[in-house]
């Protein structure tokens, strides 16, 4: 298949060609078409480097209004590095989405900032679970118009012990968002979050 091929619009087909991307990895071949034709909830096996970002990154910034200001994608990832470099990887592919705000959000940085990067409007938010359960908590940020979350890693954030504060956060989402779980291994845990945050999603391994 073709990036084309997948239903990818004008814009995001040219920061492609930009980047030099020239076929899709495996995993964006598998998740892209479903999660642009459906409402769907996604379980993806998949390990870091075989393009998971522009997996979940393509259809999301395909699929939320860059014309309102509202946040309507979360991405939660277990440290602040992977938090930088999913934000920076969505600036890149989405550079011909005129008007998106991708704003990251995580600890051991000015919360004040942060939430003044918020305020002037992010349409997706990528977060570390502990900062962004404060900031929920101090208000500094409203993700209950929230329709499309990723979480990114899962197994790692939950062996990092991040399953309240991903409970937490979910609960001040919509029930009829949609969840794209992504973890390089399926443990328990991983299935159990799955189960209680998801309806009948679409599995795909590669
Ligand atoms: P990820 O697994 O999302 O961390 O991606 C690993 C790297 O592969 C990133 O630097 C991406 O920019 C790059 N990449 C993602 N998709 C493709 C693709 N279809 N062709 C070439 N490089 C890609």
């Amino acid at each position: 298949n073709t990036f084309q091929e997948l239903g990818l619009n004008e814009d995001l087909l040219k920061a492609i060609t930009d980047l030099g991307f020239e076929t899709p990895s495996e995993v964006q071949d598998k998740a892209i078409p479903v999660l642009l034709e459906k409402e769907s909830d996604l379980v993806a096996l998949a390990q870091t480097g075989t393009g998971k970002t522009a997996a979940f990154g393509f259809p999301m910034l395909q699929k939320i209004d860059v014309d309102s200001r509202t946040t309507q994608g979360l991405i939660l990832s277990p440290t602040r590095e992977l938090c930088l470099q999913i934000t920076n990887e969505l600036k890149l592919y989405g550079k011909y989405c005129k008007g998106l705000n991708v704003v990251a959000i995580y600890g051991g940085a000015s919360i004040t900032d942060q939430a003044k990067q918020v305020k002037r409007g992010a349409q997706i938010i990528v977060a570390t679970p502990g900062r962004m359960k404060d900031m929920i908590s101090r208000k500094l940020v409203d993700i209950s118009k929230i329709q499309y979350s990723v979480l990114d890693e899962a197994d790692e954030m939950l062996n990092m012990g991040f399953y309240e504060d991903i409970t937490d956060i979910l609960s001040h989402t919509p029930e009829d968002k949609s969840t794209w779980l992504f973890s390089a291994t399926m443990p328990k845990e991983v299935s159990s979050i799955a189960k209680k945050f998801m309806y009948d999603p679409i599995e795909i391994t590669v």
